[in-house]
């Protein structure tokens, strides 16, 4: 028997182009493909090949049933989407490696790949230029309370800020609560760039100002990129300065 691996590899934000070589070459040695639905759908099938899709919020049974793979030999690639280190699979492995000893001698490589904030920001020019954070609007793995707390915390900061699973159907609320905290903190001039489903064909990058931004502009397609208060526009571009003036 061959001995198994597992790679857990970022597909970047859509586009082909945006996958690294060693994604491609790490899916072209593979005998399974193992992720949420959407993003095993990017990956061609090809004989030889088997693929595991499985549904959202999954992550440490699928991190298992990787792990399990690997252990009979097979080579197995864990597909996230943008980079697997952000808001994705490489930490839900490891947190499956936490409950299961026997498995922490597998071949395991965490594959980077371009994360959502970075693609959106080029797109823009460069708002993230200067010091930023990045936050998950989501409240599956954590009180919102904490999400509104961080918030707050990074405004106060000065850092510009992403915004990731900013907005969806069954909490919509949420990100009006989030646009109420900002504009308590920060001036209405503000930009913030609304960047949705970046390099794929329904592409679309919207920048207006703190006082413009409307709740119903974010969805889970979305990236929020928050200026900090130095962003601001040239020509059709937004960027962020470097430097801070002493
Ligand atoms: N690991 C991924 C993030 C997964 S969380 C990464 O590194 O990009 C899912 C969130 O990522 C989405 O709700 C959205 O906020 C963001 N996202 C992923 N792909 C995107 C794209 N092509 N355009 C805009 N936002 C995207």
């Amino acid at each position: 028997m061959s001995a198994g691996w597992i790679a857990v590899a970022g597909l970047g934000p859509g586009d082909e182009v945006l996958v690294t070589p060693e994604v491609t070459a790490a899916l072209a040695e593979a005998t399974d493909v193992v992720g949420y639905i959407p993003y095993v759908a990017r990956v061609a099938p090809r004989e030889g090949l088997v693929l595991h899709p499985s549904d959202n919020r999954v992550e440490l049974d699928r991190a298992g049933f990787a792990l399990d793979l690997a252990a009979q030999g097979r080579r197995v690639v864990i597909v996230s989407s943008g980079d697997p280190g952000v808001f994705a699979m490489a930490s839900a492995l490891f947190e499956a490696l936490e409950t299961w000893p026997e498995a922490r001698d597998t071949d395991i490589r965490i594959l980077p790949g371009i994360t959502a904030m970075l693609a959106a920001a080029a797109r823009a020019g460069a708002p993230l230029g200067h010091d930023f954070c990045a936050i998950n609007l989501s409240d599956n793995l954590k009180p919102f309370a904490e999400i509104e707390r961080r918030l707050r915390h990074a405004a106060q900061g000065g850092f510009a800020m992403a915004f990731y699973n900013p907005r969806s159907i069954s909490r919509p609320h949420q990100f009006t609560r989030v646009l109420e905290i900002l504009r308590e903190e920060c001036e209405p001039e503000r930009l913030v760039l609304f960047a949705r489903a970046v390099s794929r064909p329904d592409e679309e990058i919207r920048c207006v100002s703190l006082a413009e931004a409307m709740p119903e502009m974010a969805d889970m397609q979305t990236v929020v990129i928050v200026g900090n208060q130095a962003t601001r526009r040239v020509g059709r571009w937004v960027y962020t300065p470097r430097s801070v003036p002493a």
